[in-house]
């Protein structure tokens, strides 16, 4: 590679989504040890659709991921980068076969389910060592350095072709590191969803029959079923003393937030054209 590479870096949290139901979801299954029992990448297939449904995802996330994945196959477009504030080593759990269960690291597999392809070149996080999972360490800048080397790209090429999608213009590295021009900063607008109790039941009942069906025949004379009692009971809690609590947010962020389809990814897709394929504009 001799010239400057053609970088699409995206952040998670605000910026292809919001994830609090997840945040949630993955609580409930540490506190249930339900994921002992999950295979995760199918029950991520059914979450992904879900999750398009409920515009859990920015409303045009999966045009805007196929057309990226469109121009990294007519090589318009070299790397596909997640980078997130969101730690991968704070507590991490893992599935029956030993898969690790992190928000960064499922939702890198739910982007490629709505690409219905593997466009993902990197995976960036909150360094572990950084000595903070208080919440400090979340407005941190983020550094094309990193990109770079975890890429294995000389820095010299500079970051004059990279697109840096985030919602926070403080996460932005500065403009004058390795040649990242200003312009190619797409500061988002911040999406969020109200958070939906009666999605969340949804979610850890279907969670719930997965195991069930997979478990049948052996689950009542194992651990599972001890475990799954439990999940199932904090699930009737749920329903019952926490759900009017819940309830009560969700109807404030909808008059707060009002509709969150009018924060669409569908304009964002001109700004990828113009900064890889110069030559047409696309209509989604
Ligand atoms: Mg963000």
């Amino acid at each position: 590679m001799s010239q400057a590479p053609r970088i699409v870096i995206l952040d998670n949290d605000q910026t292809t989504g919001d994830y609090t139901i997840f945040f949630k979801w993955l609580y409930w299954l540490e506190s249930t040890q339900v994921q002992k029992y999950i295979d995760i990448v199918p029950i991520l297939t059914v979450f992904t659709k879900i999750f398009e449904e409920n515009q859990i995802f920015r409303p045009g996330l999966k045009p805007f991921l196929q057309r990226l994945a469109e121009l990294k196959r007519e090589k318009k477009i070299d790397y596909i980068v997640i980078y997130t504030n969101q730690s991968e080593t704070h507590n991490p759990i893992y599935d029956k076969n030993g898969a690790p269960i992190t928000i960064p690291f499922l939702l890198q597999i739910m982007y490629n389910c709505l690409a219905e392809e593997s466009i993902i070149d990197l995976r960036l996080t909150r360094p572990a060592d950084d000595g903070s999972h208080s919440g400090k360490a979340r407005g941190q800048t983020k550094s094309f350095s990193r990109v770079f080397d975890a890429l294995r790209i000389p820095t010299h090429l500079g970051a004059s072709k990279t697109l840096f999608f985030d919602d926070l213009i403080e996460h932005c590295p500065e403009t004058d590191d390795i040649g990242f021009s200003e312009h190619g900063h797409v500061r988002v607008a911040d999406y969020r969803v109200p958070f939906d109790p009666y999605l969340f039941l949804r979610l850890c009942r279907l969670t719930i029959s997965i195991v069930e069906k997979n478990c049948r025949g052996t689950y009542k004379r194992s651990a599972a079923a001890r475990d799954l009692h439990l999940a199932r009971a904090l699930t009737e809690i749920m329903e019952t003393q926490l759900f009017e609590q819940l309830c009560e947010p969700y109807r404030k962020c909808v008059q707060i937030f009002g509709d969150p389809k009018s924060h669409g990814f569908s304009k964002y897709i001109e700004r990828v054209e113009k900064t890889f394929n110069d030559i047409e504009l696309i209509e989604v």
